[in-house]
């Protein structure tokens, strides 16, 4: 482990750019390239997204960035303790969204896999989700 930092930011769409800034701020250290850190902001926002909107829906609450530079790499871990995921293997899967009437396209976590190399998610009802990116 070279560096750490944490962040906790309320549910309010104003921070899907602050998460992201920051993330990209932080693993800019690491002296990636423009097209690592354009996907890193891409993979960030569309968790920090989805916390906000399916993990929170209407309600406030509280999320959570952990980022951790290696030599060989970042993992950014974004966390809330919202809804939480009833089946994690259908939520992955394209086009998949529990909110079509919403503008949502289901993209969120195929767009994660394809700019970052490895995507875990961890989450249970009324709990909590848990998004661990790695790149
Ligand atoms: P898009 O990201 O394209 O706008 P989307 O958010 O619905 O649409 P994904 O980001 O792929 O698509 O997420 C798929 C589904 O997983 C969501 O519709 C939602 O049901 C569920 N989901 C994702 N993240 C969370 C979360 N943090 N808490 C609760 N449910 C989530
Ligand atoms: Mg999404």
């Amino acid at each position: 482990l070279i560096n750490e930092m944490k962040l906790e930011f309320m549910s309010k769409s104003n921070n899907e750019a602050f998460g992201r800034i920051v993330a990209a701020a932080f693993a800019s250290q690491l002296d990636p390239t423009v097209e690592e850190l354009a996907d890193i902001k891409t993979a960030v926002s569309e968790a920090v997204t989805n916390a906000i909107i399916h993990g929170y829906e209407n309600n406030s609450g509280i999320v959570r960035m952990v980022c951790r530079l290696y030599n060989d790499g970042i993992e950014i871990v974004i966390s809330d303790e919202g809804k939480g995921i009833e089946d994690v293997e259908l939520a992955r899967q394209p086009l998949y969204t529990s909110k079509p009437d919403m503008e949502r396209s289901g993209m969120g976590f195929t767009v994660m896999e394809s700019f970052m190399d490895r995507v875990d998610i961890v989450s249970e009802p009324d709990k909590g989700t848990t998004v661990t990116l790695f790149k």
